[in-house]
């Protein structure tokens, strides 16, 4: 089968070669019918759509709460995608090593959408702290577990103080794929 979709949360555009790429970050396979979710976000079907299909949340009038809340949101999942990058090369295990970098995918494209939901220009450049304390898979998932762990608290924090109902929705998809991060990373 053909497809030639859109996922209307991060853009990306989905098609029979990349619909199963970041495969190690999610639960469930993915599936080229009406249930398949988004490899590069998570997103679930609701927002796969055609190639010219639009949600309407782009370029929103936002108020300056949530504002902040986005660029908190951002620099968490980037921050969260440098220490992916990092475990990668820390780790010791093969499948860990596949695992951290379609984590670590995942995150750096959740921080791309917060990113343009506030409509920055750049993604933010972050101190780096030193992970080489993490000097096991053991350590490294354990740290992986308190970040997806703590991502989500901040969402759930969060939600009530967004301006709209769309911006919640979107909270609910990023929870969802952060708590099978979660399930992931408890080994
Ligand atoms: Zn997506």
């Amino acid at each position: 089968m053909d497809i030639n979709k859109k996922c209307m949360l991060c853009n990306m555009k989905i098609n029979k070669n990349n619909y199963n790429i970041n495969k190690m970050s999610f639960l469930h396979q993915n599936n080229l019918d009406d249930s398949m979710f988004c490899p590069f976000c998570g997103a679930p079907s609701e927002y796969i759509a055609g190639p010219s299909d639009n949600l309407d949340i782009w370029n929103m009038q936002l108020d300056n709460n949530t504002l902040d809340i986005l660029d908190k949101a951002m620099k968490l999942e980037m921050f969260n995608y440098e220490f992916y990058r990092e475990a990668e090369k820390l780790a010791q295990s093969q499948n860990l090593i596949y695992m951290f970098n379609a984590l670590g995918n995942i995150e750096f494209m959740h921080a791309k959408i917060h990113k343009r939901l506030f409509g920055h220009k750049d993604l933010p450049i972050l101190h780096k702290p030193n992970y080489e304390k993490y000097d096991s898979d053991e350590k490294l998932l354990k740290q992986a577990w308190l970040r997806e762990e703590h991502a989500i608290k901040f969402y759930k924090r969060y939600y009530d103080n967004l301006c709209n109902d769309k911006l919640r929705d979107i909270f609910n998809v990023l929870i969802g794929v952060e708590q099978q991060h979660m399930v992931l990373t408890n080994k």
